[in-house]
């Protein structure tokens, strides 16, 4: 059985107001969310919404002996596996941030020049147009590219070093970065999963 602290770090699935999953969030910052009313917890059989309150009704229902549940004072509950958002992309969202980590999960761990994906270890972020000419590093010109095409590549654009981008590098939105690994998913989760994954934009 879990004890408390695991339950409270178990991930949640966390959907967007239009019920787009957007990131996971352990499930005690999940009902933080809950609680300060930016959040629903959604019963993922009957996709009801809950508040704190409704959700402890629910959840003396639902209990079974054995399950791992949150307990204060006032209210058990049983873990929320999904909640959704009541603003937009919730409370502090900004633009994905260009960051390293984001850079990688943009490309997908591969290449943009020759598509191997060699480890994280051996992906360089390449600037398009380089530095020394102005480049900048931004979203729009910044690539991951393996050690041997940023070797050969060097100082150069792609045109002058005969090589091509599989793609025009651009800023993700917040959809793509939807990656949940396989061992942290949840069986309820799968139905909001396969939404997103029918919904997402595809390349023109
Ligand atoms: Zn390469």
């Amino acid at each position: 059985m879990m004890n408390a602290e695991n339950v409270l770090q178990r991930p949640t699935l966390v959907l967007n107001r239009r019920w787009t999953p957007i990131r996971t969030a352990p499930v005690q910052d999940a009902i933080g969310l809950v609680a300060r009313g930016h959040a629903f917890i959604i019963e993922p059989e009957s996709f009801e919404t809950h508040d704190l309150v409704s959700w402890n009704d629910v959840s003396r229902v639902r209990a079974r002996v054995g399950d791992a549940l949150i307990r204060s004072p006032r209210l058990v509950l049983v873990p929320p596996e999904v909640i959704l958002l009541t603003t937009y992309e919730g409370p502090g969202a900004r633009a994905v941030v260009f960051s390293r980590k984001n850079l990688f999960k943009r490309d997908r761990y591969t290449c943009q020049y020759c598509g191997i994906q060699p480890g994280p270890e051996e992906l360089t972020v390449d600037h398009v147009v380089p530095r020394s000419r102005g480049g900048v590093s931004s979203w729009e010109n910044c690539v991951l590219a393996c050690v041997e095409c940023n070797k050969r590549k060097a100082d150069r654009s792609p045109l002058q070093a005969g090589m091509k981008l599989r793609k025009a590098p651009k800023k993700p939105s917040w959809k793509s970065l939807v990656q949940v690994p396989t061992r942290d998913r949840r069986e309820s989760w799968e139905k909001f999963l396969s939404r997103a994954y029918w919904e997402v934009e595809l390349e023109p």
